[in-house]
C-alpha cells in the first residue's frame, strides 16, 4: 500500500493562521484596542432578499409529493444553465445550457478539471496566486512553471513565446492582486495558448465586479477562446453565496484535444464523481440571474466598491502606488518607504488595522500588502483614518 507522497510536497501555507495570531496576541496586550480587519476574503452582506424567497419556495417544494425532486441531473437543472446562457448573451457570448455545468463552487472545479488532463502536462500561472492552483497540481505532481507579475507590467503579465506550457491559469480580476487584463492582454494569451495546443482555465469569480464597460467580464468576449479555454464561475463573491454554495464551468463544444471534446470527458467525469448541487439551491442561484436578482446583487456589489472607493481616496491623497479597488474587492498597493509585507502588517496593526501581507501568496508579493473591501463602511471609514496616521507618522 502506498500514499500518494505527493502531498508531502504540499507547502503549508501559514499566512492567514498567522495574520489570526498576531491579531489574537495584539488584542491581548491591549484589551481595549479597536483592531478593524482589512484582510476579510469572504463576503459580509447578507444574501439578496429574491435569493432568500426562492430558496423558501424551493423548500416548501420539496415538502410537497407533487413538486418533490429526488436525484437530478448531475450538470445541473435545465432552468438553471438556460439562465446562465442568457447571462451570457447579455456580455455578448453565446454558450449553450449543454456547455455550462453547475456545481458547488469554483474551487471544487478549478481542482476537480484536472481529472480530465494527463498528469503529463506541466502548468503555468502566476506567482502571486490563488493557493488552490498550485496546491492541486502539487497533489498531482505536475510540473509547474511561473509567470511573473510586477509593478512594471501592472501585475499583468503576458505570455512569452520561449514558455512551454499545456495548462494555464489565469484569474481576472485577480485575487490577490485585484488586476484585470483588458481584451489585448487575454487575446495575447488566447493566441499564445491556441499557439501551444494549451488549455487556459479562466477564473472569472471575480467577473461581477467589473464596472469598466470596456474590460472583459469573461474570456470567451476574445476571438478564438472557444478552442483554447474553459471557464470557471462561482457565485460566492458575486451574489454573497460563500456560504450557500454554487458554481459553474463553461466547457464549449469548440474545445477538442487528440480528438475529443474535453465537454464530454468533464460531463463524464461529474456524472461519474459528482452528485450535482441540491435543487434548493440551483432555485436561490436561478433567482440571482432574473432582473430583479441582478439589480439586488449588483446593489451590493456597489456597496462593496464603495468601501474601496473610501481605501482608493486615502491611498490617492498618501500617494500610495497600488492598483484593483476599481473593479475588484481587493486592493493591492506598495508598503511606503520600502517596508517589507510583514513588517508594514505589523506597524499597521500596532494602529488597529490588519490587511494581509502580500508575500503570503508568493514570493514576488514581498513589499505589497493586500487590502479587501469586504465589510462594513463605517468600519471602513475608521480604518483608513488610522491607515493614514500611520504613514503620515512614518514619514516624519
Ligand atoms: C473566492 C474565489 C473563488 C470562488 O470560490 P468558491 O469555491 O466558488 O467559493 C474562486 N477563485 C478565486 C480566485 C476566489 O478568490
Amino acid at each position: 500500500m502506498k500514499i500518494n507522497s505527493n502531498y508531502h510536497n504540499i507547502n503549508e501555507s501559514y499566512l492567514f493562521s498567522t495574520v489570526a495570531r498576531k491579531i489574537r496576541e495584539d488584542k491581548e496586550k491591549h484589551p481595549d484596542k479597536e483592531i478593524i480587519r482589512l484582510s476579510i476574503g469572504d463576503v459580509t452582506l447578507p444574501l439578496p432578499e429574491i435569493v432568500v424567497e426562492a430558496l423558501k419556495k424551493a423548500s416548501q417544494e420539496m415538502g410537497n409529493k407533487e413538486t418533490f425532486k429526488g436525484y437530478g441531473d448531475e450538470q445541473g437543472y435545465a432552468f438553471l444553465r438556460d439562465k446562465i446562457a442568457e447571462y451570457y448573451k447579455g456580455k455578448g457570448v453565446t454558450v449553450k445550457p449543454s456547455e455550462i455545468f453547475i456545481s458547488d463552487g469554483a474551487k471544487s472545479d478549478l481542482g476537480n478539471v484536472l481529472d480530465i488532463f494527463s498528469v503529463d502536462n506541466t502548468v503555468l500561472m502566476s506567482d502571486i496566486v490563488y493557493p488552490v492552483y498550485l496546491d492541486t497540481n502539487v497533489m498531482a505532481g505536475r510540473k509547474i512553471k511561473f509567470y511573473e507579475g510586477n509593478s512594471e507590467n501592472n501585475f499583468l503579465p503576458l505570455p512569452d513565446d520561449k514558455v512551454d506550457a499545456d495548462i494555464i491559469y489565469i484569474c481576472s480580476p485577480c485575487n490577490p492582486t485585484g488586476a484585470v487584463y483588458d481584451k489585448a492582454g487575454l487575446k495575447a494569451w488566447v493566441d499564445y495558448a491556441n499557439k501551444k495546443d494549451a488549455i487556459i482555465l479562466f477564473d472569472s469569480a471575480y467577473e461581477a465586479f467589473i464596472t469598466d464597460k470596456n474590460l472583459p467580464t469573461s474570456i470567451f468576449e476574445i476571438e478564438g477562446a472557444k478552442t483554447c479555454a474553459i471557464e470557471i464561475c462561482s457565485l460566492s463573491k458575486t451574489a454573497g453565496f460563500t456560504g450557500t454554495r454554487l458554481g459553474y464551468t463553461i466547457v464549449p463544444d469548440e474545445l477538442v484535444r487528440e480528438g475529443t471534446k474535453l465537454n464530454k470527458l468533464w460531463l463524464r467525469r461529474q456524472t461519474t464523481k459528482f452528485n450535482g448541487v441540491s435543487y434548493i439551491i440551483q432555485k436561490g442561484a436561478e433567482a440571482v440571474f432574473t432582473e430583479e436578482g441582478y439589480k439586488q446583487t449588483r446593489e451590493n456589489i456597489k456597496y462593496y466598491l464603495g468601501n474601496a472607493k473610501v481605501m482608493m481616496d486615502v491611498l490617492d491623497e498618501l500617494g500610495i502606488w497600488y492598483i484593483g479597488g476599481k473593479n475588484s474587492p481587493y486592493i493591492w498597493l506598495k508598503c511606503p518607504e520600502d517596508m517589507g509585507s510583514w513588517e508594514f502588517f505589523d506597524y499597521l496593526l500596532s494602529y488597529g488595522v490588519a490587511g494581509t501581507p502580500g508575500v503570503g501568496f508568493g514570493e514576488h508579493g514581498e513589499g505589497y500588502l493586500r487590502l479587501t473591501a469586504f465589510g462594513d463602511r463605517e468600519n471602513v471609514i475608521k480604518a483608513m483614518a488610522k491607515f493614514k496616521q500611520a504613514v503620515i507618522d512614518l514619514k516624519k
